[in-house]
Formats: structure tokens, C-alpha cells, sequence
């Protein structure tokens, strides 16, 4: 059976890796898939990885239907054998409800990639309704630590390395940017609570002995 796998995790999590590997994996066995993404670091129409793999992808735009796009194009004569999505959390969440379809009734496999929370902790949308219709939800491994060395769980935004919670939900930005740009962080769950950022902590602004938010 055709199914909506929902990989999710933080932005650290390798997920862009993952999907490279599936897509690679799937061509060797003489399957086509088609590539979706959205807002890629790599550029409009990309999909790369942090170990500079870049592929060819579908650059899905506001409004797009991607159902339709692949009726379109089976209907052409393309050879669609599977779809692979990635940064789905910046999918509306109509878009996720036409994977739904795609899968339903196209009967293709959909894998899709995304982080589950934005730096605020409040689910995308995107990812939202993936976790409401995936046939299965995959959690990523999480490849990232938090400065302390636990697990990093959380997505924190930061400006000159300080954390930051006000902002729009989506601005594309990268962890290894220079500091004074905004930037993401990924940080264990008790360290984005407490707004503990490696920068902070090494500047000494904050200690864990004195906690910046009262009530927690
Ligand atoms: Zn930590």
C-alpha cells in the first residue's frame, strides 16, 4: 500500500541527507521520483544537504497544487514512481491535504521532510497537518548536541547569538551563519526553555545559577 510517511525533526536532524539517500536509492532500482521543496539553501528549485549534495527539485510556490502538478504531468507520459518532499513544514496546509490525495489516489509513496517546531516550539502548520493525515511519523535521530552535551531537541532563533522568541514564524536562515545575521541553534528542551544559547553562555551573560525566565 502507497503511504504519506511524515519524517520529522529539528533543524540538525540530516533529514535533506535522508531524502537524498532515498531518492538515490530509488533511481538505482530504475524507480523515478519527483523532488519538491521550498526555500532550500541551496536555492530556488534545490535540494541539498550539509554535506554538499545538491539534486534538481520542484520549487513549490504559494497557491501551487501539487496534485494537480502530477496529474499534469503523468498525464504528459512522465514517469512518476514516488514523491519526496522536503522542508514540508513551509507547506500550507492544503498542500499536505493534496499529498493526502496523491498517495490516496494516484497511488504513489510520499515521503516528506520536515521540522516539526519553529523556534517558538509551536508546530508549522505544514508539519501540523502532516502529523494529523502521515500513514506513519518517522523521528529523526537526533545528530545535533546542545552546548551541554544533551540531546538537542529544540530550534532556537538567534541575532548576535542571543536568543530570540518575537518574529515571524518563517525566516530562512542557517546555523552556520556569521553572528550577527540571524541565526538558528539547536538546543536541548531545559537549555531553549531557560534561552541558553552556546554564545550566551560563553559570554557569561547568563549562568545556570541564575535563570533569565522567572516562571520557569
Ligand atoms: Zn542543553
Amino acid at each position: 500500500m502507497p503511504e504519506l510517511v511524515f519524517f520529522s525533526g529539528t533543524m540538525d536532524c540530516g533529514k535533506s541527507t535522508l531524502a537524498l539517500q532515498i531518492s538515490h536509492n530509488r533511481s538505482a532500482r530504475g524507480l523515478q521520483g519527483v523532488i519538491f521543496t521550498r526555500d532550500d539553501r541551496a536555492g530556488e528549485g534545490k535540494l541539498s544537504s550539509r554535506l554538499g549534495l545538491v539534486t534538481e527539485a520542484v520549487e513549490v510556490t504559494e497557491g501551487m497544487d501539487m496534485y494537480r502538478y502530477l496529474v499534469d504531468r503523468l498525464s504528459r507520459g512522465g514517469k512518476v514512481d514516488h514523491v519526496i518532499v522536503d522542508e514540508a513544514q513551509f507547506l500550507a496546509p492544503e498542500q499536505i491535504d493534496q499529498l493526502a490525495r496523491v498517495v490516496d489516489d494516484l497511488g504513489l509513496d510520499v515521503f516528506a521532510f520536515g521540522i516539526t517546531t519553529d523556534f517558538r516550539t509551536k508546530l508549522f502548520p505544514g508539519s501540523q497537518r502532516l502529523i494529523e493525515l502521515a500513514d506513519r511519523i518517522e523521528t529523526l535521530q537526533v545528530e545535533a548536541l546542545c552546548w551541554c552535551g544533551a540531546r538537542a531537541t529544540h530550534n532556537a532563533r538567534t541575532v548576535d547569538g542571543e536568543m530570540v522568541v518575537e518574529g515571524a514564524q518563517v525566516v530562512v536562515g542557517d546555523v552556520n551563519r556569521p553572528a550577527e545575521e540571524v541565526g538558528y541553534e539547536v538546543l536541548c528542551r531545559r537549555h531553549h526553555l531557560r534561552r541558553m544559547t552556546r554564545a550566551s553562555v560563553r559570554a557569561g551573560v547568563l549562568s545556570p545559577d541564575v535563570l533569565p525566565v522567572t516562571s520557569v
